[in-house]
Parts: structure tokens; C-alpha cells; sequence
């Protein structure tokens, strides 16, 4: 029996293995046999692979551009939840220990958070990374853990970051997700040269933005993490500075071990849900964008959303919820 470190948690059964980093099995390996041991030992996350083993997917593509719909009617959950203040202070937390179901394990990483299987995968390796504690969401001082997490994943998954007010279903949780790398459309169109723009280097930082792709991208890329942490952090003061409003500014960000150091692809938002979530009968697209959506993996819980969808529906939802090119390319010029 594994016993944890942490003195914050009931019951060493919800311990399926401790990643401290200095011995033992390379975490992705540990996420991967975690995983296929609660499939076989919670119900509820099996009910969530079936599902996700039959969510339709089709292709859309732009001039430059393309994304993939995911029709996956169990998202509903995510897609169709209220994440108001007060709806969020009443409900009892699915992210903290207390609160998880009884079959849920996890992999104790450093001490601090939980690796868990999201019972609701959008992919096949879905994971949620929570904070052992009931913390608020919030990016800048927590950043070195997200690098610290995609290193200790290494290249072969992707992690991604939901901004409290972007896309967290709960904002009142700290946490992180995983999904293995290069499944979502956006991981393979940045590698591209001629869809980047305006690159710079800063204290051996790489930054630039993308072109032509629906939606405004910015791109990190370096090699020393306090570096990298610290240009995230000028990033998300100027996009603060800019917003009128209380708390985080609103982004969501995956984020790459490659290599020697690490890819950050930022999303930079200007609201969480476009007008037509808000309209009542078939006019209505649930269309909720998160990290996963921005990433170019739209997600859609109704069948009919799934196939109304066009390019140019796509484009109006990405045009209404985040920076366009121009809006990133100012920003990247006040950095
Ligand atoms: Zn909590």
C-alpha cells in the first residue's frame, strides 16, 4: 500500500501510485496503466470511453484553416454548465477529494495535486490534474507547475490550461488537463512556418503569433523555464492591463515539452460563449470553446449543432470569443 506524503487526504486507497519525480516510471507511462486500471475498476469512467467510442467526428475547413467537430452528447455537462459566481459557490466541488467518486484513483504528483482520469474524455488519455487543496484557478503562480507537468508528461502529451473565466468548469478549483499530443488540429497547423508572423526573441524566448488561422494564436517557445514563466506572465499583465475587468484575463493555453524546453500556444479570449449559446431553440449552438475548442477540436453535445456547423459559422464563433490576428499582433508589439 502506497502511503502518501500529503497529510491533506483520507484513505491511501485513492492512491494508485506517488510521482515524485526522482524514481519509478515515467509519468506518462504511470497516467497510461492508471487509466487502464480504472476502466476496468470504475464503471463510470468505462460509461465515459464507450461514449467517447462513439462520438462522431467531422472536418471543417477555412481557406488556411481547418477543425475538427467532435459530436459527444456526455459533454453536455461541461458544455451546458452554469459557471456563475453563485451557481459555483453552491455546488459541492467534483474537483476536491472529498467529493470524487469512490472508485476514482489517482497519482499523487508532487505532493500537491492529483492526477485523475476525466470520466467525460473528449480523447482517448483524457486526464484532470487537481490541486490536492480547493484553491481558485489562476495562471501566474502556478505557471511553473504547468511547465513542470508537460516535463514530467514529456513530449507525448499535451497539457492545457483553462482560464478561470475561459472555460474552467471549475474555476474554484485549481487544475490542469492532459491529452495525448497532436490531436488537436491547431498542434500540427503552428508548425507550419508560412502561418507564423512577427517573431521575436526575448532572453532567449522565441514569441510570435499566427496568421491567417480564424482565430489570433500566440506562440512561446524557449528552453529556460524561468524564462518562459516569466514571458507568459509579461503576457498575461499586458492582457490585464487591457481588460476592464476584475480577476484573470480570460485565455486559455496548451502547452509542449519539446525537445529541450517547452511550446506554449496562447489563446487569448475576449468572451467565454458566443451570442448564439444564448438563443433559444434551433437557433441555438451549444457550443462552449474551452482550451479543446480553441485548439481547433469543437466540441458539440447536440447532433444538430454537430452537422449545422459550416466555416462560416466556425469563424463567427472564434471572431465573437478571442483575438483576432491584428489584436495579437498588438499585443505581441507591447511585449
Ligand atoms: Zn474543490
Amino acid at each position: 500500500m502506497i502511503t502518501p506524503n500529503s497529510g491533506t487526504i483520507e484513505g491511501a486507497d485513492r492512491f494508485y501510485a506517488v510521482f515524485d519525480g526522482h524514481s519509478g516510471a515515467p509519468l506518462a507511462d504511470l497516467a497510461l496503466a492508471l487509466l487502464e486500471r480504472q476502466k476496468m475498476t470504475w464503471p463510470g469512467l468505462a460509461g465515459g470511453y464507450e461514449a467517447l467510442g462513439e462520438a462522431r467526428l467531422r472536418e471543417i475547413h477555412g481557406e488556411d484553416w481547418g477543425v475538427k467537430i467532435q459530436f459527444n452528447p456526455r459533454r453536455i455537462v461541461s458544455s451546458g454548465a452554469k459557471v456563475d459566481p453563485e451557481t459555483i459557490r453552491r455546488r459541492p466541488c467534483f474537483l476536491c477529494p472529498d467529493h470524487l467518486p469512490p472508485e476514482q484513483q489517482a497519482i499523487l504528483y508532487r505532493d500537491d495535486y492529483l492526477i485523475l482520469c476525466n470520466p467525460m474524455p473528449i480523447f482517448p488519455g483524457h486526464l484532470t490534474i487537481a490541486h490536492c487543496r480547493h484553491l481558485p484557478q489562476s495562471l501566474p503562480e502556478n505557471m511553473l507547475t504547468l511547465l513542470k507537468l508537460a516535463f514530467d508528461f514529456g513530449p507525448r502529451m499535451t497539457l492545457f490550461y483553462n482560464g478561470p473565466r475561459a472555460g474552467a468548469s471549475a474555476p474554484d478549483h485549481l487544475h490542469f488537463q492532459a491529452a495525448p499530443a497532436g490531436l488537436m488540429p491547431v498542434e500540427k497547423e503552428i508548425l507550419d512556418p508560412r502561418k507564423r508572423a512577427g517573431a521575436r526573441r526575448r532572453d532567449g524566448v522565441e514569441i510570435c503569433r499566427t496568421a491567417g488561422l480564424a482565430r489570433g494564436i500566440l506562440l512561446i517557445e524557449g528552453t529556460e523555464e524561468g524564462n518562459v514563466a516569466a514571458a507568459v506572465g509579461d503576457v498575461i499583465d499586458i492582457l490585464g492591463r487591457g481588460a476592464p475587468s476584475d480577476g484573470e484575463p480570460l485565455l486559455n493555453i496548451l502547452c509542449t515539452r519539446t525537445g529541450e524546453g517547452w511550446r506554449l500556444i496562447l489563446f487569448p479570449r475576449l468572451k467565454l460563449r458566443p451570442a448564439a449559446y444564448f438563443l433559444e431553440g434551433e437557433e441555438r449552438i451549444l457550443v462552449s470553446p474551452g482550451a479543446v475548442d480553441m485548439a481547433g477540436m469543437l466540441i458539440t453535445p447536440m447532433e444538430k449543432d454537430f452537422h449545422a456547423l459550416t466555416p462560416d459559422l466556425v469563424c463567427g464563433i472564434f471572431r465573437e470569443v478571442a483575438f483576432d490576428d491584428a489584436a495579437v499582433g498588438a499585443l505581441l508589439d507591447a511585449i
